[in-house]
């Protein structure tokens, strides 16, 4: 007999049931109707890049990449036979093994044992490959999606369109982190992109102020907008290198990972909540102080639109965020609601991005909104928007109706309304209480008595008050019901 399992999402993915994904599916629709009225337009990308895309991209001393990502050698890109057909064996042989059965022989084992070797080996030496083709033959699933924009820019010549080109995605993203409350390995995000030949501040207030009026929109108005300004390829090495050297001073005082970050990157020291390393990060020279003089003018400007659009703001120094590819203005928005993990967008400017990845020189800015957390926090709060459902339950009783059933059943639906038509005739309580439990707004009740005269009774089930009514009129009455929402 085949085993018993139950078998569970992965750690840190999760299902996303109705009722809840149409409160997604109206944040990821609002997003796009927000975004469209900016300029920008969508685009579709891959959920799995080369590695090095995203190496390169958020830099290999990050988390993200480092400890993070989701990598896997790609067997279709390999032209070695012997490791195509190894772990095309071991693949045949998972399949094939129940556990419930044991039909797991010696032989078998063995195989597995040594396919598994020859993947382990190919993944991780380069005994197959020479390292640089291990390299090239590792993809990752993405832990974001700026590198893949940025990517698809160079590889479809995107510099030479007119004006500045404006991207906006919606989609899941894969990180190995921890799981915890708003924090998933499967995570999703809606995210927007400008690229081009300008960094004029007012494409970053620009693009905030898109942000911040989505969050209006879906009623996620308890919020926070921190800004600061990292520099640039000029100003910001020797801001680290000051902060290396001042944190080598106080070396001592500090926990393992900051220690660690003094040499592999010391602006993530300021991101730590460690409460005792905070006396210290407050000692640590600012980056504001050390800006040259485009950044400081840049920032300044950007200050100054935010203030000319309205947008409240408050200016944090240690907003160095995660990712390397960062350069002047960074920002970051918390949400109520959410606990510890309460950055619910983060974003920046990221001028050398392209260039980095082997394309034309680039100016670029852009936003990731984490869905997960946006809904977790409207969720929380009191602003849950009053969302379509089940408008209509058509109750129809004898198989004589059954024909007007489907029939104002189709007409109701081309209307737009939400419509079940139960597929088996049901005793009429039975079939007012699954209404009900439906949570379906109206009962349409069609009897044979309904037919023969062509008026239906409509029950609004909230408080039964009851309509009669011929076709037309019905169809008008629920149509205008529908439009005032
Ligand atoms: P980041 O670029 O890492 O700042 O990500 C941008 C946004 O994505 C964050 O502000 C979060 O809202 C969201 N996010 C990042 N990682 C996760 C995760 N593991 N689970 C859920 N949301 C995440």
């Amino acid at each position: 007999m085949t085993e018993k399992r139950q078998f569970r999402a992965i750690k840190g993915t999760r299902d996303i049931l109705p009722p809840d994904s149409a409160l997604w599916n109206w944040f990821e629709r609002t997003a796009r109707e927000v975004f469209e009225t900016y300029g920008f337009a969508e685009i579709r990308l891959p959920i799995f890049e080369e590695t090095e895309v995203f190496a390169r991209a958020i830099g290999a001393e990050t988390d993200v990449v480092g400890k993070e990502m989701f990598t896997f050698p790609d067997p279709s890109l390999l032209d070695d036979g012997r490791f195509v057909s190894g772990w095309q064996k071991l693949k045949e042989l998972a399949i094939a093994y129940d556990p419930g059965r044991d039909t797991m022989t010696a032989e078998m084992r063995e195989q597995i044992l040594s396919q598994s070797r020859v993947w382990a080996l190919a993944a991780h030496t380069s005994i197959l490959w020479s390292l640089e083709d291990a390299v090239k033959n590792l993809s990752s699933l993405r832990p974001e999606a700026t590198a893949s924009v940025a990517r698809a820019y160079i590889e479809h010549g995107m510099h030479t369109l007119p004006g500045n080109v404006k991207l906006y995605y919606a989609g899941p993203m894969f990180r190995r982190e921890r799981p915890q409350k708003g924090r998933y390995r499967q995570f999703y995000q809606v995210g927007a992109e400008v690229l081009g030949h300008s960094d004029a501040p007012s494409i970053d207030a620009e693009v905030l102020e898109m942000l911040l009026v989505l969050f209006g929109r879906v009623g996620l108005t308890n919020t926070r907008l921190y800004v600061n300004s990292i520099g640039c390829k000029d100003c910001r090495p020797k801001y680290v290198e000051l902060l290396r050297t001042e944190l080598q001073k106080v070396k001592d005082e500090l926990g393992p990972d900051s220690q660690r970050r003094i040499e592999t990157n010391p602006l993530r020291v300021l991101d730590s909540k460690l409460p005792e390393e905070q006396p210290i990060i407050e000692t640590l020279p600012r980056i504001s102080d050390h800006l040259c003089a485009d950044c400081r003018e840049h920032f300044a400007k950007l200050k100054d639109e935010l203030k000319l659009r309205g947008i409240a703001y408050e200016e944090n120094w240690r907003l160095v965020r995660g990712l390397d590819y960062y350069t002047r203005t960074t920002f970051e928005v918390t949400a109520a609601g959410l606990g510890s993990q309460n950055a619910v967008c983060g974003g920046g400017r990221y001028d050398g991005l392209v260039e980095l990845l082997g394309g034309p020189p680039t100016k670029g800015i852009g936003f990731a909104i984490g869905t997960d957390r946006a809904i977790l926090s409207i969720q929380e709060g009191s602003n849950l928007p009053k969302l379509p459902g089940l408008a209509v339950y058509v109750a129809w009783m004898g198989a004589k109706t059954y024909p007007t059933a489907v029939a104002i059943a189709r007409k109701l639906r081309e209307c737009g309304l939400g419509v079940e038509l139960p597929p088996e005739e049901m005793k009429f309580k039975k079939s007012l209480g699954l209404a009900d439990k439906l949570g379906a707004r109206y009962a349409l009740i069609i009897g044979e008595d309904e037919v023969a005269s062509g008026t239906y009774t409509l029950k609004r089930l909230a408080d039964a008050d009851q309509k009669k009514l011929n076709e037309n009129d019905l169809l008008e009455y629920l149509e205008s019901e529908r439009r005032s929402g």
